[in-house]
Order: C-alpha cells, then sequence, then structure tokens
C-alpha cells in the first residue's frame, strides 16, 4: 500500500480571551518541549532508542509516580500537573528537534573532519540548538473531543488551570476515505488555525518502468506547460502510441497582464519615493496580491490538469524538465512578469505532482531539449508560423506547427505535448528510439576509433543482420536519419 499525507486547515472562530489561552499553552507547550530537550542533551543516548522507548525512557527521567518517586530530573520543578497526553506532545516534539540537530552536528563534524584530512581552513560554525521555542501545540488524544464539521472540543492551559473550550471551525470537511491525525493549534498572525493531517492509504501504483512495459493499456497524460495563453497543454496517450484526448487550459493572457499591471505600478511607486531602505519590504499588498493570484493560479490549473487525467483514467503524468530561466529583456514589469511566469510553471508541476500522487498517478519527466522543435509524427524539425503568415522558417512560440517532411499540421504546443509523451515511452521502448539511437551511432564512432571489437553499440540497430557487415548498416541506417552527423561514417569509414 502507498499512502500520501496532506494538511486540511480549519479556521476558528472563538472569543476573543480565548485568543491569549491558547497563547499562553503554546508558551507552556514550548517551555516543556524546551526543558525536554535539556533532558535529552544530558542524556544523549535516548536518541539510539526507537520513539516508543525514548518517550518511556524521557518519562521515566522526569515524571513522578509512586514506583517511580524520585525522577533524576523532575517535571514538577518547572510545571505541576501536566496532562499525560500534553507532555508526551511536548517530549516528541522535543525529541524531533533534537534528531533534527544532532544529525545537523554529525554532518558538521564529518565536514571539519574532511577539511583536516585535506589540510584545508575550515570556517563553517557549527549548527546551535534551538534558542527560542515556538512549535505549535499537537493535541493528542485527551487534549480534544466531540469533534463534529462545525466544532471541536479542546482542553487548553489558560495561564490559570487546564480548562475546556468549545471553538467553531470553518473550512472543507475531513475526506471519508482516510485516517486523520492528532490536529495541531496554529497561529498565524493574529489568528488561530485548527491543522490536520490526514493520511490516505492506496493501492500502490507500481514503477512507472513496470507500467509502461508490462501494460499496453497504460495511459500516460503528457503535459507542455507554457507562459503564453495555453498555460498547460495536455494530450493522453496509450504505451503503443494512440492519441485518445487532447486538452488546451488556458488563462495566460489573464494572469499575465494582470501581473504586469501590479508589477508596473510598484515600478512606478518605487520610482516615486527613491531610494529604499535595505531590507525593508516595499509595496507589501501588491506584492501579496501577486504573490496570491499566481498561487492560486497554480492550484487551479495543476487541479484541472489532474482532473483530465483521471477522466481519461491515465495513471502516468509527464512533463518536461523546467529550462533555464531566461528572463526576458525590457521594461522591470516584463523582466518580473516573465521571471514569475517562469516560477509559477515550476509550481504547477509541483502542485500537480501531490495531487496527482494522492489520485495513485505517479509523476515523471523528461529532457526538454527540441521538444517545441520536432515532429511528433517524423521526428525532423518543424516549422513554425503564426495564422496568415507563410509556413516557413521558425518562430519562437508561434502557434502553428508544420512539418515539411511528413506534411503534419497542428498546433505547435499540442505537438510539442506528444512529443514530452513520446519520449517517456521511449525511455522503456528500445525499438522506438531516435534520439537514444543517434546518441549509440556516435558512440560507436568514438568506441570503433578505439576498439574495433566492440559490439556493444550497434548490436540494438543490427538485430537480425549478419555479422559481416554491421558498420555498414549503422551506416547506412545513419545516413537515412541523420544528416548532420557525416562526420562519424567517415570514421567508421577510415577503419575500413
Ligand atoms: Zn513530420
Amino acid at each position: 500500500m502507498a499512502q500520501a499525507t496532506t494538511t486540511i486547515r480549519h479556521i476558528m472562530s472563538y472569543q476573543p480571551h480565548h485568543g491569549d489561552w491558547f497563547a499562553s499553552n503554546q508558551a507552556l507547550f514550548n517551555q516543556i518541549a524546551s526543558f525536554y530537550f535539556a533532558v535529552i542533551q544530558a542524556h544523549i543516548m535516548v536518541l539510539d532508542h526507537p520513539k516508543k522507548e525514548a518517550l518511556t525512557i524521557l518519562e521515566t527521567l522526569t515524571h513522578t509516580t509512586q514506583r517511580n518517586p524520585n525522577p533524576a530530573m523532575p517535571l514538577s520543578d518547572i510545571a505541576q500537573d501536566i496532562p499525560a497526553y500534553f507532555r508526551r506532545a511536548a517530549i516528541h516534539a522535543a525529541l524531533g528537534s533534537a534528531h533534527s540537530f544532532h544529525t545537523h552536528l554529525q554532518k558538521w563534524k564529518q565536514r571539519k573532519e574532511k577539511a583536516i584530512v585535506k589540510g584545508k581552513t575550515f570556517h563553517e560554525r557549527p549548527p546551535v540548538p534551538p534558542r527560542t521555542w515556538n512549535k505549535s501545540v499537537t493535541l493528542y488524544q485527551g487534549m480534544w473531543k466531540e469533534r463534529s464539521n462545525k466544532s471541536i472540543m479542546i482542553k487548553v492551559w489558560t495561564g490559570v488551570c487546564w480548562s475546556w473550550i468549545k471553538v467553531r471551525i470553518t473550512g472543507r470537511e475531513l475526506p471519508s476515505d482516510v485516517e486523520s491525525g492528532s490536529p495541531s493549534l496554529v497561529r498565524k498572525g493574529h489568528q488561530w488555525w485548527l491543522h490536520t493531517p490526514v493520511e490516505k492509504q492506496f493501492q500502490n501504483p507500481g514503477k512507472i518502468a513496470t507500467q509502461v512495459t508490462t501494460n499496453p493499456q497504460t495511459k500516460i497524460c503528457a503535459i507542455d506547460l507554457n507562459i503564453n495563453e495555453n498555460l498547460a497543454v495536455c494530450t493522453v496517450q496509450t504505451v503503443e502510441g494512440t492519441i485518445l484526448a487532447t486538452k488546451f487550459i488556458k488563462g495566460g493572457k489573464e494572469i499575465s497582464g494582470f501581473r504586469k499591471r501590479q508589477l508596473g505600478h510598484i515600478a512606478r511607486n518605487r520610482s516615486r519615493t527613491g531610494i529604499m531602505a535595505e531590507s525593508q519590504q516595499d509595496n507589501t499588498d501588491l506584492w501579496k496580491k501577486i504573490r496570491q493570484v499566481d498561487e492560486q493560479c497554480a492550484h487551479r490549473i495543476s487541479a484541472r490538469i489532474v482532473q483530465f487525467a483521471q477522466q481519461h483514467q491515465a495513471t502516468i503524468l509527464v512533463f518536461e524538465h523546467l529550462g533555464n530561466l531566461k528572463p526576458a529583456k525590457g521594461k522591470y514589469s516584463r523582466r518580473g512578469n516573465s521571471k514569475r511566469a517562469y516560477w509559477m510553471k515550476g509550481r504547477i508541476f509541483t502542485y500537480t505532482k501531490y495531487k496527482a500522487y494522492t489520485m495513485g498517478m505517479l509523476t515523471s519527466r523528461v529532457s526538454p531539449k527540441n521538444t517545441s522543435r520536432e515532429c511528433a509524427c517524423c521526428h525532423h524539425l518543424i516549422v513554425r508560423y503564426h495564422a496568415g503568415q507563410p509556413a516557413e522558417g521558425y518562430t519562437s512560440g508561434a502557434p502553428l506547427a508544420f512539418c515539411p517532411c511528413c506534411g503534419m499540421k497542428g498546433n505547435a504546443d499540442r505537438n510539442a505535448s506528444l512529443v514530452i509523451g513520446q519520449r517517456l515511452r521511449e525511455r522503456y521502448d528500445p525499438q522506438e528510439k531516435p534520439q537514444a539511437l543517434r546518441r549509440v551511432l556516435k558512440n560507436t564512432g568514438v568506441a570503433v576509433s578505439q576498439d574495433a571489437g566492440c559490439e556493444e553499440g550497434p548490436s540494438i540497430l543490427i538485430a537480425g543482420h549478419g555479422d559481416t557487415n554491421e558498420h555498414g548498416t549503422a551506416q547506412d541506417a545513419l545516413f537515412r536519419m541523420d544528416e548532420h552527423s557525416s562526420d562519424i561514417p567517415h570514421q567508421l569509414r577510415f577503419l575500413f
């Protein structure tokens, strides 16, 4: 079984003074967590034990009971009458921090030793234990009850005593097919939220390689992300190459226009106010607006991609790797806009990946090299042009594509998305591998000049041919496929 975890957030409505209670509750929690961190530091071997045992050891060290009347470092010295599950949540928080700190420390020591062995000077400072504690309170069982979709009862430290209070919660319902974990009280600004982690169990989808090689009915959804109007172009194809569906997800112009206007406002405001103080955020509201719209757009697009893939029973999503950022030249708003459009592509990928995973779909990426220049039918270079223009040359970003070799005509972004899907299939199918084929041939050229007996390279190509003319065969295939690599046959010929 596979599992996916996500957090469901509910905003809480409560009386104004309850906000102060939540704050004192959190302060107490952190005081105890910090105390346990100190206990762990004093008994470092605790970290070698599994979580449950570590918890028992720490409780024996600190918690006074009839059987354990004199613990080494009593918790009662700093706080009285802490509910058991509040204490345990704090212990787990402290254990988490301690593990993290000691892992960092170990790594730092290793780096230092390495540097000393090499005779280099080592200036890096060692990691320090947390100076302040600001953990959110996790509510283990016993600290909350009577949870419904609208409200929850929680037990908090008011600063004076422990008290049960009822708070209203607003947000989406917890899905029914999931297992929910312990909720936590999270402060964001002046508002308190209830975060509930939920874990979904589902059938393990199986590795991409297995799916593609064993089941010819496997459906792949290939996605080409753009910064023009068609933000995402998705095509669903089977492993055998049948194209089943296409979807254009639009809205690029709108978001880009909006962003450009806001960046323009920021630029104008800046030119008016003159020099800014360093490390001081200007135009806070405008930046916030841009961030929120970008974020919302990335979520919307990714959700629609996953929805489309699910409609057509695709089990694998494939994207291309993001190329390097090529910022546009021009005004501040133009440069900033293209940078943000690029970041948004990355965000759409990340969000799609996790959303798809909870639906049992896996995500992969392929090389972005020439995906938009290659013909999906015959792999020759295509012509891109605007409607109403002659079909020749290559206008980057133009919407129409034409292949002079096979006569393919269509939308350039759709063609790119088909190529992306093909690349994934080619990865697992040695028969259908034009790119790798070229590489094999090139390697053969080099390998042959070093070692004439090398057979590894062309063996894929010459399956079914006799041994006598294997290099000749490779050479013919090469001429048919790729005229530009004419330097390679020379090497081959030279040797024979
Ligand atoms: Zn073609």
